[in-house]
């Protein structure tokens, strides 16, 4: 069916979505993971794949970010029972079982969850430029990349990237560091401290009054034109993905370290705020490889950037954007200011997303404010989508969900993990306002 057919056809949730409504959707096309996993264009192999790389890089990424103590960038799963009871008087509803929250926004070196798979993609680059021309091999210990004449050798080359913000940090950082040039092509929505950050670390920011879909576009035609130039592509790129996916052979680790069982008995329930969809995307794949059926993975996005929601529900993926139903993809949460979805995420995810919602703006804050008051921590806008996942959960459409997996019974069972995308880079000043904003809501 083609986009005009679909968009006149009576849809209500539609409707709601366009009047900017919250709202919940759950995937009839939600799968059994073995039944689906084959048909994929990635496998469990590509993940490993992925983690052997990273641990290749560690002795590197030890050596020149110190802060990451193993080389490892991994971050901690923190319980969060206050603001759970916080939630629970607020929307005067129950929230079954526990909820914890992933710590992205505090992984080190970019403070987000693009430290995952945009920081791989770079050292997969810089691995295979270095291989391709003599200078590394596999069983090399990779701390000699520090030195200065692979600094030397990589200066010869240039990395570019479209972003609303926090993937260029990332990149931007990581790449500066090995000694790549690098540009990023940030869209109106990036925030000027995010800019400012990546000026300081020599990293070329060039700015458009456009949305992240052009700052993308205009970043690959450059970069296209540069035979020494690599474009890491955020709409379509397989290894950010892979970057990403690494997290949930980590997750299950952490879980069982914290005594969380996760079986089919005590099933997990992952919130993940969306912009393109790799991020999310890539975690939750991860986390099916390693819990099958007994993890469930809801994407969030903001109430006026629905992207993935709508290429999902629609069928149309990237064939569609927010503008084609009359929003305008203006949202406080920068990270998720994403008009237009990605097509490949949109294709992995067609079968093993359980569902998605929206929510607005303002909830952002109020979710900011209290988690501040209640955990002490500080997330930006765009890492509190999650937290409306538990409590939908208790909602009419949520028993529903749990009634068809036949979870009914096991809803005091169930672990809710919100996963926090990012904040701890965000300077105090900017922080102290998103939190003086919030008081009001
Ligand atoms: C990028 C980002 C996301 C979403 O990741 P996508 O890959 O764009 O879907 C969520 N939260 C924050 C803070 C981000 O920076």
């Amino acid at each position: 069916m083609d986009k005009c057919s679909i968009l006149n056809k009576n849809l209500p949730l539609l409707d709601e979505i366009k009047a900017l409504k919250e709202v919940f959707w759950l995937n009839n096309n939600y799968h059994r993971f073995d039944d689906v996993a084959e048909s994929l264009p990635l496998s469990h192999e590509d993940v490993l794949d992925a983690e052997e790389r990273l641990k290749r890089f560690a002795p590197f990424i030890k050596r020149i970010f110190p802060e990451t103590k193993d080389g490892i960038i991994e971050s901690s799963i923190s319980s969060v029972e206050n603001m759970k009871i916080r939630m629970e008087k607020d929307f005067n509803k129950k929230i079954y079982g526990r909820l914890i929250l992933k710590r992205d926004d505090s992984l080190p070196i970019a403070g987000s969850i693009k430290a995952r798979g945009g920081i791989y993609e770079v050292l997969k680059h810089a691995e295979t430029l270095a291989m391709d021309n003599g200078k590394l091999s596999i069983n090399d210990d990779y701390s000699v990349l520090a030195e200065d004449k692979f600094k030397d050798f990589f200066s010869q080359y240039t990395i570019q990237v479209g972003s609303t913000g926090n993937l260029g940090l990332s990149i931007g950082i990581m790449s500066a560091k090995i000694g790549f040039n690098v540009k990023v092509h940030m869209s109106k929505d990036a925030k000027q401290w995010k800019k400012d950050l990546l000026r300081s670390k020599g990293v070329e920011v060039v700015e458009y009054s456009s949305d992240y879909s052009k700052a993308v576009e205009e970043g690959r035609k450059l970069s296209m034109d540069n035979p020494t130039s690599y474009f890491i592509d955020d709409e379509n790129s397989k290894d950010l993905f892979l970057g990403y996916s690494v997290a949930g052979s980590r997750v299950k680790k952490q879980l069982n370290d914290m005594n969380i069982v996760i079986d089919e008995n005590h099933p997990l329930f992952v919130y993940l705020p969306c912009g393109v969809g790799g991020g999310p995307g890539g975690v939750a794949y991860g986390l099916k490889l390693v819990f099958k059926d007994n993890v469930h993975c809801f994407f969030a996005e903001p109430t006026h950037s629905p992207a993935m929601l709508l290429g999902l529900m629609t069928g149309l993926h990237d064939k569609i954007s927010v503008g084609d139903i009359g929003l305008d993809n203006k949202t406080e949460a920068d990270g998720l200011a994403v008009g237009r979805p990605s097509s490949f995420v949109g294709f992995m995810m067609d079968k093993l997303l359980s569902g998605e919602f929206t929510i607005d703006d303002n909830r952002l804050y109020k979710f900011l404010v209290n988690l501040v008051g209640e955990e002490d921590i500080y997330l930006e806008p765009s890492a509190l989508a999650g937290f409306l996942g538990p409590i939908l959960i208790s909602n009419e459409k949520g028993e529903e969900y749990l009634k068809k997996q036949n979870l009914l019974d096991k809803k005091d069972n169930i672990t809710h993990m919100c996963w926090a995308t990012g904040g701890s880079l965000v300077p105090e000043d900017i922080m102290e306002e998103y939190y003086r904003k919030g008081r009001y809501f």
